[in-house]
């Protein structure tokens, strides 16, 4: 039977969008490790650089925010902007809220995604294989660590953390490098705080070298905002706002203004709480990039280049970090088959996407990371979870919505199933249906009675939604049950209403 969704990944985005779809009743498988790029592929010790109202993720019912779990769990709570949310916390949250919303969360990578006819053949590393009609990809930072190519040709079988040049998402503990000389590659968040932490880990020395002069920045304390600006999750700021309310006009701006706003905005900027630990404690080399790099007796040693172009001269340690981020390449992400790969249109860095998350392939979605270069840079962050999620839901259920509709028949009903007749709006419904009445089955639930479960049909469209099918009621509105055999022929849209008992 063919699956109506697959979701790839089950960090922030792609638990949100399996909540989203889960609640609206479409079945829905989601794979992935749970919040691993925050437990494995950051520092411990690290604390968020984004503020509490900006650092949940996005759910369809009240009650899963940060917050939330704090109040839940007994947690600290982060509320002001002047809270620091260290990333075991946020970890623990993300944990919390798949455990209550994607329960069925199935641990397996997807080893590929193809094509198949009008669906997608998905084959999973547990050696499964199936189909399904939509795909949402949400794999986000897996596989797009970005090295320097100065760094990577210094070392042909790549960073690795006990090498001599890794990159900082390679390490989860920097305890290893107390009493060694490192050298921080970068100018963002990550490589400031990354310097802080080796510092703190007792490392002999720290440099931070970066490209641009005066790139080393700490953005302004929460006070230091100006009240005249419009707030947003990022701090007060016209384009902030603009960014975060209204990301689908992002994707009509020309190519080349979205590939520089995705890399300039919310750009490398270190948090304002970090100025005083990094002040004094780390070195500073700016205004200087790597003409080229090697590695001697197991130790890197780095060609500086000034902003002359003339030799700034060599810079040697025991290891390099490179804390150069992350880069949307689709030939990074090894399970997209070749013949989808071909076929997806690209821009500006990214697939490109339509309305609702929609890549050019129909059926396929992306969200967080490689939705940046159609949505804007607010999908590289978490709380872009509130405007990607519900957005794509509902673009898949659309086309959910439309395939059950151009296959809807009475005799696919399960055994045992009511008819009932819902109208739009009233919840028990095809989702994306028409204005109108609809007839639909509704299977009683025998562990609740008065419940049920309600689809668009079966095949393939489970988990039905729940619906309340006592005295024939479906949510509230007036809905009769109808005997299976005066359910209108092929199920479409019932002209009037009375006809059919409503
Ligand atoms: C050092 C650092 C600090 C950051 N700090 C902040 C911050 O303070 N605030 C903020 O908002 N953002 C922050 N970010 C950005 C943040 O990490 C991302 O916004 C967020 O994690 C993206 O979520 P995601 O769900 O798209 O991807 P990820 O969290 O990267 O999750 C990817 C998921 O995809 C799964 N996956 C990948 N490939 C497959 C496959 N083939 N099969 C099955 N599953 C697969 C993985 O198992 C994982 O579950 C930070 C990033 C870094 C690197």
């Amino acid at each position: 039977m063919t699956l109506p969704v697959a979701v790839i990944g089950a960090g922030p985005y792609g638990l949100s969008t399996a909540a989203h779809l889960r609640a609206r009743g479409i079945g829905t498988r989601v794979f992935g490790s749970p919040m691993v790029s925050w437990r494995e592929n950051m520092p411990a010790g690290m604390i968020l650089k984004s503020t509490p109202s900006a650092s949940s993720i996005d759910a369809p019912q009240p009650g899963h925010t940060l917050l939330d779990f704090c109040r839940e769990t007994g947690e600290r709570r982060f509320e002001s902007d002047w809270d620091t949310i260290p990333v075991e916390t946020f970890s623990r949250y993300g944990l919390w809220f798949q455990e209550r919303l994607v329960p069925e969360l199935e641990q397996v990578r997807v080893v590929s995604v193809d094509r198949r006819a009008a669906d997608f053949e998905l084959k999973l590393d547990s050696g499964e294989q199936f189909t399904a009609r939509a795909v949402v990809i949400a794999s986000g930072l897996s596989g797009l660590a970005q090295l320097p190519p100065e760094l990577a040709a210094a070392v042909p079988d790549g960073p690795s953390a006990v090498g001599p040049v890794s990159h900082s998402s390679q390490h989860r503990d920097l305890a290893p490098f107390a009493g060694r000389e490192v050298v921080v590659v970068g100018a963002g968040q990550s490589a400031l705080e990354t310097a802080v932490l080796l510092a703190d880990a007792g490392a002999a020395s720290v440099r931070v070298v970066a490209r641009r002069k005066g790139a080393v920045r700490f953005g302004a304390a929460p006070d230091g905002q100006s009240r005249l600006k419009p707030d947003t999750p990022f701090g007060r700021a016209w384009s902030l706002y603009a960014f975060s309310y209204h990301a689908d006009g992002f994707r009509h701006l020309p190519a080349p203004a979205r590939r520089f706003l995705v890399g300039r905005v919310l750009g490398p900027l270190g948090a304002w709480w970090l100025r005083d630990r990094f002040i004094g404690r780390v070195h500073v080399s700016e205004g200087t990039r790597i003409g080229s790099a090697r590695v001697e007796q197991g130790r890197p040693v780095l060609d500086l280049i000034g902003p002359d172009g003339a030799s700034a001269g060599e810079l040697a340690a025991d290891h390099v970090i490179a804390a150069t981020g992350y880069r949307v390449d689709l030939a990074a992400m090894d399970f997209l088959g070749h013949g989808l790969r071909t076929r997806l249109a690209v821009g500006a860095g990214g697939p490109r996407l339509g309305p609702g998350y929609r890549a050019s392939v129909p059926g396929l979605f992306f969200t967080g990371l490689p939705a940046a270069a159609s949505y804007g840079p607010v999908m590289r962050f978490v709380c872009g979870t509130e405007y990607a999620s519900p957005r794509l839901a509902r673009a898949v259920a659309a086309g959910h919505a439309r395939w059950c509709r151009t296959r809807l028949s009475p005799g696919s009903a399960p055994p045992g199933a009511l008819w009932v007749v819902a109208r739009r709006g009233g919840g028990l419904l095809l989702p994306g249906a028409r204005r109108g009445v609809w007839a639909c089955p509704v299977v009683p639930d025998p562990s609740e009675p008065g419940f049920g479960t309600a689809g668009c049909l079966v095949g393939g469209c489970a988990p039905w939604r729940r619906a309340f099918v006592a005295r024939g009621k479906a949510w509230g509105r007036p809905c009769a049950p109808l005997r299976r055999a005066s359910v209108p022929a092929a199920c479409r849209r019932v002209s009037d209403p009375r006809r059919n008992g409503d």
